[in-house]
């Protein structure tokens, strides 16, 4: 049951027990937990059927048996949100104040604080994620709300001193429309946050299509967003398949940006179309970032933030810290202390406190992982930790938390996204061998360097090239700072003020000061 604040009903007319079709839609063998909770779309403010009338399932993975359906959308559902969302850009919210769209975040941020348990237990359904980290994840989602709520009426136009004389000059920041959202399975409320909070504080509007695994969260959302009294087809959601859904709303004539948290395959189809169009993206894309360790540093402190970079969420995320760089004198020291802290881990159900790691989240990266642990033995790395599949815990979905010594930069498990508990370890000499391994991949989502060297922590941070870099910490992030990647890693920086502009047009005002307009046949 959803908390009511100030008047709020929770209502989710979207549940209807035990609607038929979503396994024969998805042409799955999926078990069925109990009654089926069904889905609809959510456009203009309601739940909507999807018009062609089928269903996927989506799935427990600690289970493994389908706890709900969500709409399979069309091009139709697509237009129809996109429709919704230019009705909405061009009346009710263009009509608001940017002041008064910042109240109005305010108030989903403090909705979402006080909903985090029952969003944050959707989330866990759909993406085995652990309970405790879900729900802190979602909580800390209502303080981005707030953040550009309070952003909203501080963009701020500037006058520019030209060269041009008989003129006042100045910029104007505008929304850019319809911006289409597009997030994977693995954090999908924070994700989505990353990108609604600045467009929605910007003036636009939006679609979402979230990932067709983990949707049902994002309708619980916005459900909320309507209890926040934000105007009717300001948020519109269409769940389904990226190329039956999404890359409608990618190509639809109204559609003018694209906020898209992915893979590489469907970053490039997006930015494709997206460049087909002429329309603007900011794309977050994977990793494959270096957590270098130097023996100078803090070794039981560097060993917890190993850890936590590549085994919290059972390393299904972006930022994972899947090669760790190890100086080669503290090399066999560390991989000891390292294999020795993550040896206890106790994995299970993500539901129950204690567990300290989850299933995977889907099947297709289940059996992805394990062909990467294959690839790794295949290549001659050396597995000192894990490596197997636990059929016997869950629905079957886990996988030991893996560590490889003995691998070099150049193979597959060193330069591919696993997206999975997988560590690659490298040894490396000094500064010089430590930047040239940490920049030799595709990727450069992010960095972190481990030393108390003031002089080794600065000459790293320069030349790393990746979109963020810790210094002796692992993960951390917040609303205020800039998240993305360098390279294959991405387009554009989401958090901060600075992702506000990804969601604007700047526009250049001229206004003569000077009645006498020159005659152009007439050199001065
Ligand atoms: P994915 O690329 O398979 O899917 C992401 C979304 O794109 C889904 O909603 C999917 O339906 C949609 N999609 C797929 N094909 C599409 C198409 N042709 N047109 C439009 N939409 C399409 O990614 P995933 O498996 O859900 O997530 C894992 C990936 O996400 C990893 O590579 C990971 O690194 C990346 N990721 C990046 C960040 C970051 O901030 N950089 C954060 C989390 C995850």
């Amino acid at each position: 049951m959803l908390c009511r604040i100030a008047g709020y009903s929770p209502s989710f007319g979207h549940y209807h027990a035990g609607l038929m079709g979503s396994r024969e839609a998805a042409g799955t063998e999926m078990p069925v937990s109990g009654n089926l909770r069904s889905y609809g779309h959510f456009i203009d403010g309601a739940s909507v059927a999807p018009a062609a009338g089928a269903y996927l399932p989506t799935e427990d993975p600690f289970t493994g048996a389908a706890w709900a359906q969500i709409a399979r959308g069309t091009a139709d559902d697509a237009n129809a949100a996109v429709e919704a969302a230019d009705r909405a850009f061009h009346g009710p919210w263009s009509r608001l104040s940017a002041t008064e769209r910042g109240h109005l975040l305010w108030r989903l941020g403090d909705l979402v604080q006080a909903n985090a348990a029952q969003l944050a237990e959707t989330e866990r359904r759909d993406n085995g994620k652990l309970a405790t980290e879900v729900v802190a994840q979602v909580k800390y989602m209502g303080d981005y709300f707030k953040y550009y709520a309070g952003l909203a009426d501080k963009v701020q136009s500037h006058v520019i001193p030209t060269d041009k004389k008989g003129v006042f000059t100045y910029t104007k920041y505008e929304p850019k429309g319809v911006v289409v959202i597009i997030t994977p399975w693995n954090s999908p409320l924070t994700l989505t946050s990353w990108k609604l909070a600045p467009a929605l504080a910007a003036g636009c509007t939006a679609v979402i299509k979230p990932s067709e695994f983990t949707s049902a969260s994002m309708l619980e959302l916005a459900e909320l967003i309507i209890e926040a009294e934000i105007p009717n087809g300001v948020v519109n959601v269409v769940t389904g398949l990226g190329p039956e859904v999404g890359e409608a709303l990618v190509t639809h004539p109204k559609t003018a940006h694209i906020g898209f948290t992915g893979g590489e395959v469907a970053g490039r189809k997006i930015y494709e179309l997206a460049a087909h169009h002429f329309k603007t993206v900011t794309l977050e894309l994977g990793g494959k970032s270096p957590n270098i360790v130097f023996d100078d540093a803090d070794l039981p402190q560097a060993v917890k933030g190993v850890v936590s970079g590549i085994f919290a969420a059972s390393g299904q995320s972006c930022q994972a810290g899947s090669r760790l760089l190890v100086q080669q004198n503290i090399h066999d020291r560390f991989v000891e202390m390292l294999v020795e802290f993550v040896r206890s881990a106790k994995l299970g159900d993500p539901a129950v406190p204690e567990t300290q790691v989850g299933p995977i989240a889907t099947r297709p990266q289940f059996e992805k992982i394990l062909s990467y642990i294959q690839i790794a033995k295949d290549e001659g790395a050396r597995c000192v930790l894990g490596g197997k599949a636990r059929p016997d815990l869950g629905a079957g979905m886990f996988i030991e938390p893996t560590i490889f010594t003995g691998v070099r930069n150049d193979m597959r498990i060193a330069q591919e996204e696993v997206f999975g508990p997988v560590l690659a370890v490298i040894p490396f000499r000094d500064e010089q061998d430590a930047i040239r391994i940490g920049n030799d991949v595709a990727y450069g989502l992010a960095a972190a360097v481990w030393t108390r060297s003031l002089h080794r922590a600065m000459l790293l941070t320069d030349k790393l090239k990746a979109g963020t870099v810790w210094v002796n910490n692992y993960r951390a992030t917040s609303f205020t700072s800039p998240f993305g990647g360098y390279k294959k890693s991405g387009i554009g920086r989401e958090s901060g003020t600075e992702a506000i502009n990804e969601y604007l047009h700047t526009k250049t005002v001229w206004i003569s000061t000077d009645l006498d307009v020159p005659n152009p046949f007439i050199r001065r």
